[in-house]
């Protein structure tokens, strides 16, 4: 429920509304009916101006939602799980893990989208054209326009852009190296974005408009097109190491019941940020970098377990499982270390510091060579 309100579910699929779409859905209604529309079918009232900018709007969202639905039912047909789709208001994220996918399946599964934002485009676009000079004609008019602008964007084959998936799948069939497909395709994908940062940046300067989304729009994909990259990097290194082979078994182990003033005493010197708290059984973790300050009153009146990260809080993770399993683990739940159980008992710690010094390890030791091996498959 982090990321959205439920509104409905399809072909056991939810549907999740993202916070940010009521927003988006006002400033959009309300900059259609008091712009857009006067300035292209000029002579009707502010009410019906309204009036249309709220169906546009809707319609425009449900443009969207069919898109994404065309993604999941492609999926469906694939035999794929999908457990959830979230709407932003342009577009929207699925719950499938679409890096295991079939590059077929990938393809197939990018590209419905795109297609049926045109074939959307292309029935609003023969309204507009048979209705005449009404309201719906207007409507029309802008949707016709957004879906074609929603196919044609999402079918840049820069990825995560629908379009760079599909180049992605046709990448990854011919070198059978999704590390490889997947940087290919998102450094076409920050290419693009680099451009749309370049364009907006002349439109600002000569005022043609829409320069500002345009370089907020770039700058985005840049961004994710750079994540999505390190994502794939990060499970195609991790996936292949156990959490036991790296995990940290030596950690001290501290009496719950030792004050703070003490501790900070006794520790000053050690180098280590992680602390088990522990009789007989493992209770907490104390992470140094995640202590609030305590009042030098209070330092001598606050046991350690008071501070620790108790453990029912934090998810664990078997020490048999890999360690890109720990790494979403991690990212899910905020704190800088989890636990590793072996057979429900504490057997280790493995933090964020680990995984990221091992990834840069890999990358640099093995990378060149996990390349060649690759490529002579
Ligand atoms: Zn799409």
């Amino acid at each position: 429920m982090k990321d959205g309100i439920k509104i409905f579910s399809i072909l056991g699929i939810d549907v999740k509304l993202h916070y940010s779409w009521w927003f988006i859905f006002i400033l959009l209604s309300w900059s259609l009916s008091a712009s857009f529309f006067p300035l292209y079918f000029p002579g009707y009232s502010t009410g019906t101006y309204w009036l249309m900018g709220i169906a546009a709007s809707l319609l425009l969202f449900i443009s969207v939602l069919l898109h994404e639905l065309s993604h999941s039912l492609m999926a469906r047909i694939r035999k794929i799980k999908v457990k959830s789709i979230t709407l932003f208001f342009f577009g929207g994220v699925a719950g499938i893990d679409t890096e295991d996918l079939k590059p077929s399946s990938e393809f197939l599964m990018a590209i419905s989208g795109p297609l049926f934002s045109l074939i959307l485009g292309g029935m609003f676009y023969l309204i507009y054209l048979s209705d005449g000079q009404g309201v719906i004609t207007a409507i029309a008019f802008y949707l016709y326009q957004l879906n074609l602008i929603l196919a044609l964007f999402n079918l840049v084959p820069g990825y995560p852009l629908d379009g760079g998936r599909a180049f992605r799948a046709v990448l990854y069939a011919y070198y059978k190296d999704l590390v490889k497909a997947t940087a290919i395709a998102s450094q076409v994908g920050k290419i693009f974005a680099g451009f749309l940062i370049i364009f907006g940046f002349i439109g600002i300067f000569t005022g043609s408009g829409g320069g500002l989304w345009f370089m907020l729009i770039g700058g985005f994909l840049y961004f994710i097109a750079g994540l999505s990259y390190q994502q794939v990097v990060a499970k195609s290194i991790l996936e292949k190491i156990k959490v036991k082979d790296i995990m940290k078994t030596r950690i001290i182990a501290l009496n719950p019941e030792m004050m703070l003033s003490e501790f900070i005493k006794k520790y000053a010197d050690y180098e280590d940020n992680l602390f088990l708290i522990k009789n007989n059984q493992v209770q907490g973790i104390i992470d140094v970098d995640l202590l609030a300050p305590i009042k030098p009153e209070y330092q001598s009146k606050t046991p350690l377990i008071k501070l620790a990260l108790p453990l029912r809080n934090i998810p664990a993770v078997d020490k048999n499982a890999s360690a890109y399993r720990a790494l979403q683990l991690l990212s899910g739940c905020g704190a800088n270390a989890i636990p590793v159980l072996d057979k429900n008992k504490v057997a280790g710690i493995i933090t964020q510091r680990i995984l990221l010094n091992r990834m840069a390890w890999e990358l640099k030791f093995r990378g060149g060579q996990l390349r060649k091996s690759r490529i002579n498959h």
